[in-house]
Formats: structure tokens, sequence, C-alpha cells
């Protein structure tokens, strides 16, 4: 998996930090299946500070317990042993590596910012977890308090050569791409392999690598790994708060939890009340209270925006044709009702033309569905760029195409329609296999103000302009035909 020579450097590395004796014990218990409470307690006592922790966690908001533990056996009790030997390992494990100074320490890995931004995702791992009522919170604290931990081993195994490419990566996504050509792997798969090493639990260990990629996870159910991967990008935009962040954490909400951007909103207010609790646990401080308000007012307002920039995608794409783009069926009679409604009120002009491509079925039967499909996708952008921002160009049927022209009378029609047939006859398609063709239209046009007394409702001037269509077919295609009275 990881590239061989990276190995070999991770297994020689001397100034990768060693774990504490505590920690070591904990994994021990955690890899064995018959361990017991009481040597749990045991070994936790064995370190005050650790012990003092688990207890404040026990009494944290994130556990919400409506007992309080003031021993290390009662917040035992409150958390259940797997919870605590969890977050013992994530105590120790942050604790012995924040420490850790790197060999020549480079000025550009900033060893706080790696860990405020490390304690943030776990905390948006958490919130996230909770808003999605996931089970298993603890796991996934861990998993995303350690999910980048290759980051901070490519800086203590090669930081020269690590700096280069960590300087020049734009955001994390990059960054790991990078790694990949660089280095033939990347930080997941060489945090993967520090914290096997270490001898880490697997399924908490793969969880560096199911974060970064989608594979179906083995052990770590989807969506923990959908919360870890989502979590990386919270923790990016509470840290940094972009635009460009948001746009890329709203993206990946959506993508991998189906989260909207409402939703998202909640996770960030969980993550506001649970914030200080997580930051006395590490002793660090991600942001100041000011901050945090801000943050906070800022995501909402962004947030809200997507919600309805969302809504509007969602509706416009009910309104369009999936092939063309140009409007649908549904739009355009829902249209058509209204402009004739106010034409008919107001007495103003209003002029609708079909067209209908001549002899297309030739063209499909020599070039086949796809180059035909290409003939009306270039039709229809060649008419849209040609009409005003009022009139409504829709896809009528197959290759029949509707335009309606509001307060357009109908010699102005005439003349826009005549340059549209021009247009649409000079377009040269340019076939796969080197052909290239040309295509003609016949269109009937029907005007509702210069034939009032004809045109009761909408569908009569649907009618005449099907009828002058059929009339122009009928005279030889490639032709324009206005519906008059015969
Ligand atoms: P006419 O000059 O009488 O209009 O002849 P025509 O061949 O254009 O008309 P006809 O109604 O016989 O055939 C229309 C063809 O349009 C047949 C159908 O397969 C094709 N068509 C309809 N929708 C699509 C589409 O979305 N993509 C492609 N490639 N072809 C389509
Ligand atoms: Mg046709
Ligand atoms: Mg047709």
């Amino acid at each position: 998996m990881i590239a061989e020579s990276l190995k070999i450097r991770l297994d020689s590395c001397q100034e990768l930090p060693s774990l504490p004796a505590v920690a070591i014990k904990i994994i021990e218990i955690a890899n064995d299946p018959n361990a017991d409470m009481a040597s749990v307690c045991q070994y936790i006592s064995l370190d005050p500070v650790l012990a003092a922790k688990l207890i404040r966690t026990a009494n944290s908001p994130i556990y919400k317990s409506r007992r309080s533990a003031t021993n290390i056996r009662q917040a035992v009790s409150i958390l259940g042993m797997h919870t605590v030997i969890v977050i013992a390992l994530s105590f120790s494990l942050a604790n012995s590596l924040m420490k850790t100074t790197l060999p020549n320490q480079s000025p550009v890995f900033d060893s706080n910012f790696f860990w405020r931004r490390s304690i943030a995702t776990s905390l948006a791992g958490v919130a996230l977890g909770e808003k999605l009522g996931v089970k298993f919170l603890d796991d996934l604290f861990l998993a995303s308090l350690i999910q980048e931990i290759g980051i901070l081993a490519f800086w203590v195994i090669m930081p020269d050569e690590y700096s280069k490419i960590f300087q020049s990566s734009p955001d994390h996504d990059a960054l790991l791409i990078a790694e990949r050509e660089a280095f033939g792997a990347g930080h997941d798969e060489l945090g993967y392999a520090l914290l096997h090493k270490w001898g880490i639990p697997d399924y908490i260990a793969l969880s560096c690598i199911n974060s970064h990629c989608a594979p179906e996870p083995k052990s770590f159910g989807p969506m923990l790994q959908a919360c870890l991967a989502v979590s990386r990008y919270l923790a990016d935009y509470f840290l940094v708060p972009k635009d460009s962040q948001m746009m890329n954490l709203n993206k990946a909400a959506q993508d991998w939890l189906g989260l909207e951007a409402s939703t998202l909103i909640d996770v960030i207010k969980i993550m506001e009340e649970e914030l200080s609790a997580v930051e006395d646990l590490f002793e660090i401080t991600i942001h100041q209270p000011s901050e945090v308000n801000q943050i906070l007012a800022e995501a909402k307002e962004l947030l809200l925006l997507y919600s309805l920039s969302n809504m509007q995608v969602l509706e416009n794409k009910s309104k369009r044709d999936g092939l063309t783009g140009a409007y649908n069926r549904a739009y355009f009679d829902e249209t058509l009702q209204l402009e004739f409604q106010v034409a008919q009120q107001n007495n103003l002009p209003l002029t609708i033309a079909i067209f209908d491509i001549d002899h297309f079925k030739r063209i499909n039967d020599t070039y086949g569905h796809v180059a035909g499909d290409a003939v009306l996708i270039a039709m229809v952008e060649l008419i849209k760029k040609r009409i005003r921002q009022d009139d409504t160009l829709s896809r009528y049927g197959g290759e029949e195409f509707a335009l309606i022209l509001p307060g357009t009378p109908l010699a102005a029609a005439k003349g826009l329609i005549i340059r549209l047939k021009n247009a649409i006859a000079e377009i040269v398609h340019q076939i796969d296999d080197g052909d290239s063709i040309t295509i003609t239209v016949s269109i009937g046009i029907a005007a509702f103000l210069e034939h009032a007394a004809h045109m009761r409702c909408a569908v009569d001037l649907l009618h005449a302009a099907d009828a002058a269509l059929y009339t122009a077919k009928n005279a030889g295609r490639n032709q324009i035909k206005e519906w008059n009275l015969q």
C-alpha cells in the first residue's frame, strides 16, 4: 500500500514521538477483548492528569449525563468502558504529540495551528454525529482528532522536502494530490501506517484513509466515515472562515451526508456550545469568544444564501428541458397562458412561433442520435443568444421549439424570425466522423393582436401557429408561414 521507501523512513525515524507508558497500556487494553473495567481504572489512575480529564469529560456537555462523576470509577460507569478507552487514547495521543518538536523546526509548519485544526475537527465530527444521531460519538471524536496525523508524520520524517509541497498546496485536497505525486503516498496512508505501527486498533487507524476517499469502509460505518470526511471541511471553515471554504463545506455536506445548508447551521451551533469544554480539556484555544460569535453570524448568513440559491437551482431545473436547457413544455404552457391573459387584458401585441427542423429523422438515421442531440443543443444555443430576456424559448416536442414573444407585434416578430431562420441554416455542425452538415427549419407564426377577433384563448393562438407550421411543411419546408384567415 504505502510506498516502500516511505515505510522505511517511517520505521527508521528517530524523531517520531514515542507514546507515553499510559497510552501504550491503553492501546493494549483497547486491543484486548477480555479487558475488564477494574484494570482500565487502575491504569488510568496512574496518570492523575488523564484521570482528571476523564472525570471532566464525563461531566462535560458533550456527554450530558444527569449524574456527575467525582472519581474515575464513576466516570467509567457514566461513560462506559469503550468510551473511556477511546477518550483516554485521544488525550494521551494528543498530549504526547502536541509536545513533539520537529527536527530543524521549519517556520512553515505551525504546530499550534495543526492542533487547533485537529481539535476543531474532532469538535466538528462530534457535532455532526450528535446532529445526525450517530451512536459512537467517542470513536468519531478520536478518529476525527487523528485523521490528519499523517501530515505531522510527513513533517517529522522529511521536513525539508515536505515543506516545499506543503507551501505550494493551496488547500487540503491539493496537498493530498501533491503528496501522492511527490512521495507515492498521501498523508492518509502515512497516517494509517503510523497509527498501525503504534498498535492503535485498526478500525480507528483506518479512519485516516477512510475519511480521505470514498470506498466502502470495512468496520467503520458509512455514516461515521461521511461525518469524518465532512468534519475536515467544517473545521477548515470554523478556523479560517472564507467563502470558498464554505462552498467546499456545503458541497461535502450535501454530497456525503445529504445535509441541507440549514442543518449545517445547527451543527455549527452545537460546535459553539461545546467549544469551551473541548478547549479546556485539551488546554488549547481555538478561538476567542468574540471571534466565535462573528464566525457563527457569518456562517449563518452564508448558509442562508446557499439554501436560497439551492432552491432556485431546483426550481430552475424543474422548468428546463434536460438536453437543451430550453424551457420545457409545462413551463411553455404556463407562460403562454399568462402572457395571453396580459396581452388580452391590456390589448398588447403577443406573437408566437413554432420551429420544426426539416427531415430531422434523416440526421438521426444517418449520423446517430448523439449527432442529432448535438444539432438540437447548438440550435437552442443560437436562438437563446439572439432573443430578449422577456422572450421564452421552449422545447415544444422532440425537434420542435416554440418561441413566445410578448409585446412584439407581428411585423417585428417576422424580422427576428427571418434572422433566426437564416442563422440556423448557417450553423455548420461537425460530425465525429469528419462530415459536416447544415439544417433548415420550417416555422409557423401566429400573432394575437393582429387577429384578436379570432384569438379568444391561448390555445387558439397555439393552434394557429401549428396550422401555419403545417402549411410551411406542405409548401416544401425551409420557409416561414404566418397564420391568416384562409
Ligand atoms: P419533417 O421535416 O417533416 O419535420 O421531418 P422530420 O424527420 O424532422 O420529422 P419527424 O417528426 O418524422 O421526426 C422527428 C425526429 O426527431 C424523430 C425523432 O427520433 C427525432 N427526435 C425527437 N427528439 C429527439 C432527441 O431528443 N434527440 C434526437 N437525436 N432526436 C430526436
Ligand atoms: Mg421535423
Ligand atoms: Mg416534428
